[in-house]
């Protein structure tokens, strides 16, 4: 017995409190005389200069590499230029993240299109889907993610302030000492409820310069531990473009369908447009700076619309399912490329993977079990007989077994199928998929088994049925 507690224990992490990082934003930098905080903006401007070369040679030449040696003259210090080499190739990383799921999205758009051409359901003047590279980032707004290298942030004890913010500048050895004043608003949230004591804050800082002024943001990490009863009620969760999410007790939060379908068919017109218009300008010689950005600012904020959705879903899914604990799916790549192509393309498999990683941030913030589990064979699977076959599926939203002809919305015969995986140590010990399908299998005969058993008996026991008067009449005397 033991080995088997230890592996699950393992598996689920149960009780192990988890660490998330919050952060307090908005503290302003007072200025408390004129020009204190000159040093600042002069170290900014060479700050962001040198940023915005390492983040286009990440984009160019050259993978992100926040290691990489320093290789542009600059003012700054060694730790500095650090700082902003780091700083660059996290900024790239998103830009070629970001760029290679539009691409992708092009190609779908590409491969739908030569589909619809060869089976002749192409709407009439309908043109083949273009690729147009994309802008180079720009850094406009002074953003400064520091470590304590070049910022430290000390606790003041001997003024009226709540902390110095230290700051090494462009003056070898000048160290300019800013001082911070927390709102009411502030000191509540860096101070620990529990404890009544300040919380200990991170040591890596970020200053933002927006409209004249310098803002600092903090962070500190709170654990949080999880205070799900082990007996508590397992809800399941299918994952889905039609619907975000189904839970196995027949609720549904969020879609793609509707409103966000809309607007995404409106941006790609829109992005369609922009580049006929750019080709347009390009012949007339105009200016490569001058013409239309091709990094289409509306995909980017229908991307955040997306995900704005999809966290609204899952916190609702949450406060309507309090006291529960969670089981849902591990998607693979293969699964959500799956998924999403069952929707033309609709939706990014990037934000669909966005669902369960939302889904497990909910959790640990709000100290829920939330459990992923083995999902093959979830939407072929008989929730009833546990018969597994594509043929279960006549189409994306129906599920109808074959066998014992259970009939259900998919997501939801999947979703009951991912809840009563929670606790199947049998299945959760099977190594791939052809193993889950044998033990599914296993089962079906089983329950086959069960199944001509009663009917076998059946003559048996309608003599016993004979002594009862049957209200509803269904059971008669032969
Ligand atoms: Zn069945």
């Amino acid at each position: 017995m033991k080995p088997k507690e230890r592996k699950r224990k393992k598996r689920t992490k149960k009780g192990d409190p988890q660490t998330i990082t919050k952060a307090v934003t908005h503290i302003r930098l007072e200025a408390a005389n004129p020009g204190k905080l000159d040093a600042l903006d002069q170290l900014a401007g060479e700050f962001l200069a040198l940023t915005q070369q390492y983040v286009t040679l990440f984009c160019t030449d050259e993978l992100p590499d926040g290691f990489r040696a320093p290789s542009f003259p600059t003012s700054l210090s060694e730790r500095w230029h650090r700082v902003a080499i780091q700083q660059a190739a996290g900024i790239a990383k998103s830009w070629h993240t970001n760029r290679a799921n539009a691409y992708q999205e092009y190609l779908n758009a590409l491969v739908e299109h030569q589909e619809q051409q060869a089976n002749g359901t192409l709407v009439e003047g309908a043109k083949e889907p273009e690729w147009q590279e994309w802008d180079l980032p720009t850094l406009r707004q002074p953003c400064i993610q520091a470590n304590a290298n070049v910022i430290k942030l000390e606790l003041s004890t001997d003024s009226i302030f709540d902390y110095w913010l230290k700051i090494s500048t462009l003056a070898k050895g000048h160290l300019l000492l800013v001082p911070i004043t927390c709102s009411a608003y502030h000191q509540e949230q860096l101070t620990d409820p529990k404890t009544g004591k300040r919380r200990k804050i991170n040591s890596s800082v970020t200053l933002n310069k927006r409209d004249g002024a310098w803002w600092l943001t903090l962070s500190y990490g709170e654990e949080i531990a999880v205070q799900t009863a082990p007996d508590a009620p397992v809800i399941g969760v299918d994952v889905g473009i039609a619907n975000f999410i189904t839970t196995s007790d027949g609720k549904t939060y969020g879609t793609f369908n509707g409103r966000l379908r809309e607007r995404h068919r409106r941006d790609q017109e829109k992005r369609r447009r922009k580049a006929k218009l750019r080709k347009c300008l390009e012949k007339k010689g105009v200016a490569r700076e001058k013409l239309p950005s091709t990094s289409s600012a509306t995909g980017q904020r229908l991307i955040r619309h997306v995900r704005q959705e999809i966290n609204r879903a899952v916190n609702l899914c949450f406060e309507e399912h309090e006291g529960c604990q969670f089981a849902y799916e591990q998607l693979s790549v293969a699964s959500m490329r799956h998924k999403a192509r069952a929707m033309n393309a609709y939706m990014r498999a990037s934000n669909l993977g966005h669902i369960p990683d939302q889904i497990a941030w909910n959790a640990t913030k709000r100290g829920v079990a939330a459990i992923k589990v083995k999902s093959a064979y979830s939407s072929q699977e008989c929730y009833v007989c546990h018969y597994v076959a594509r043929e279960n599926r006549p189409n994306q939203q129906t599920f109808c077994c074959q066998v014992c002809h259970h009939t259900a919305h998919a997501d939801l015969n999947a979703s009951q199928n991912l809840a009563a995986r929670l606790h199947d140590e049998e299945l959760h010990a099977c190594q791939n998929r052809a193993e889950i399908k044998a033990l599914l299998m296993k089962r079906h005969e089983q329950w086959k088994q069960n199944f001509s058993l009663v009917v076998v008996q059946a003559p048996a026991q309608l003599g016993l049925w004979d002594h009862f008067t049957n209200d509803s009449g269904t059971l008669q005397r032969a």
